[in-house]
């Protein structure tokens, strides 16, 4: 007997973006076009945690769409990710991470193949080719937030670097006498210039400025954003500390 006749289904894939505080993934198909998304908050502290979000969101976005036929899952991690792309070297945001063979775990666990990635790297290449640096032979992503990551793009291509992780910017010192940094160096530029970095200067500062629009959150943590706000709507010392962080940015431009 002849099976009944169903129409065919159309190849997509999932990408996965694993942050410090929460895991946005989406399904595309082959045009490029977004065809659903998920995002999660989480507190994952543990690697079976997070493997567990990560089956579960992959789970949902497969049943989103019955028209779709997911062939891979692409993944970026706030991480240095080793030179094969299979293990993540080293995350600061994620320490439970560091050492682990990633890409063979997630595709034991999701039956489909799996590409991984550093998340700044991933981000370039989506600017690339769907977002602003679509007609750019060569340019720099670079991503200020907890941390600060940049991906190169040369000749249309991530460039890796001899040991795969190349576009470190955040990490480059900008003051060998500066500020300690986890990483080990003195006066990394992600000190200066990163989200908690620009809420520290506040804190250092905001008793010695009390006509300051800031003044007035009190009931939580001053963050980067109130600092933008503030600055958007003229408050000297928030324009004052965005000025800063302007200028050891731009040094590298
Ligand atoms: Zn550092």
């Amino acid at each position: 007997m002849k099976p009944p006749s169903s129409s065919p289904k159309h190849d997509c894939y999932i990408g996965i973006d694993i942050g410090g505080a929460s895991i946005k993934a989406g399904v595309v198909d082959s045009h490029g076009k977004i065809r659903a998304q998920r995002n999660r908050v989480i507190a994952h502290e543990t690697l079976p945690l997070l493997s567990q979000h990560i089956a579960g969101i992959v789970g949902e976005l497969k049943e989103a769409d019955l028209s779709l036929e997911v062939r891979g899952v692409g993944i970026g991690v706030p991480a240095l990710v080793s030179k094969r792309k299979s293990r993540i070297s080293i995350s600061p945001s994620l320490p439970y991470l560091n050492g682990v063979e990633f890409k063979s775990q997630m595709e034991g666990l999701l039956g489909l193949p799996v590409s991984l990635e550093n998340d700044a790297n991933v981000a370039a290449y989506g600017e690339m080719t769907a977002g602003a640096a679509r007609e750019a032979q060569d340019f720099v992503y670079v991503s200020i937030g907890t941390r600060v990551g940049a991906g190169l793009v040369i000749n249309r291509r991530i460039y890796q670097g001899a040991g795969g992780f190349a576009g470190e910017l955040g990490h480059i010192s900008v003051d060998p006498e500066g500020k300690k940094c986890f990483c080990g160096s003195s006066g990394c530029l992600e000190r200066y210039v990163s989200a908690p970095s620009i809420a520290q200067r506040v804190e250092e500062r905001i008793v010695l400025n009390p006509s300051s629009a800031l003044q007035i959150i009190t009931d939580r943590p001053i963050n980067a954003q109130d600092v933008s706000a503030a600055a958007l709507v003229g408050d000297k010392m928030a324009c004052v500390i965005i000025g800063e962080v302007g200028r050891y940015t731009d040094a590298y431009n």
